[in-house]
């Protein structure tokens, strides 16, 4: 895979110059990518969100519909991964620096013209800084801020779809077809952190009795799914639906910046 595709919509690639004269700052989102770099089981890089927003990026933005524009925003790459302290190759940041490093971007971006901003997150972990972030931002300086939803994906057992959420059959799939080099699929292994209809201690973020888990709780490989299961052809299929998704989803933030003609 050649990537990025959206190497002409960086925002860091441009002069001063070019950056003020673009012409559709008004309703164009800059997109910011969060990631994080964390223990992705004995299989997978570490960097597997913070490459995945990449990946992301690069084939969304290949199928942008006519009429739809975007800017890319530097990523950040690191994220507030504590959940999964005591696994080698974990980094992180806390909670306030994640809040603080989207807060510096908005508010950057919006000095120099842009009116949106929309955020693709690959990692669970950062959500709940997030959503309060984006409101924030809307609050401070008035830019459209919302995050990309990402599609859900078919052909999952109930099981994956329920309780793969860390290195199983989508994420592992998902990197042999974007970066196989990096992997290493003999060393996959299937280990679920709960049962279904018993969800122990993994709890949804909302649920009201949350148990603040940490991976070395509920999993020994730090695989959270079935990673066995995973093939570089699934993961092309799921890629390109993904990427479908998230164009649209862009497109539609294009659609909700531009001014209303009036009634
Ligand atoms: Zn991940």
């Amino acid at each position: 895979m050649t990537f990025p595709s959206y190497r002409d919509r960086y925002l860091p690639a441009m002069t001063p110059r070019r950056i003020e004269a673009l012409p559709d700052k008004e309703w164009a989102p800059v997109i910011l990518a969060t990631g994080a770099i964390e223990q992705h089981g004995p299989h997978l890089p570490v960097a597997v969100d913070a490459l995945m927003g990449q990946v992301w990026l690069s084939l969304a933005i290949a199928r942008l519909p006519a009429g739809a524009s975007c800017y890319v925003a530097p990523p950040i790459t690191i994220g507030k991964s504590n959940e999964h302290t005591g696994f080698p190759g974990t980094l992180m940041i806390s909670r306030d620096t994640l809040r603080s490093q989207i807060l510096a971007v908005a508010r950057q971006v919006h000095a120099w013209g842009f009116r949106s901003l929309a955020v693709i997150n690959t990692h669970g972990g950062n959500v709940p800084v997030l959503i309060p972030t984006l409101r924030e931002i809307r609050a401070l300086y008035g830019l459209r801020a919302g995050v990309l939803p990402s599609r859900p994906v078919p052909d999952l057992s109930e099981h994956e779809a329920t309780f793969g959420i860390h290195a199983g059959e989508l994420e592992t799939s998902w990197v042999m077809a974007a970066a196989l080099q990096h992997t290493d699929p003999a060393r996959a292994v299937c280990e679920y952190p709960a049962k279904l209809g018993d969800p122990g201690e993994v709890r949804p973020v909302a649920a009201p009795a949350l148990v603040a888990w940490i991976s070395r709780d509920i999993s020994k490989s730090g695989v959270m799914g079935d990673a066995t299961a995973a093939t570089a052809e699934k993961g092309r299929r799921w890629l390109e639906l993904g990427a479908e998704g998230y164009a649209e989803a862009i497109a539609e933030a294009c659609r909700a910046g531009r001014p209303q003609p009036p009634p």
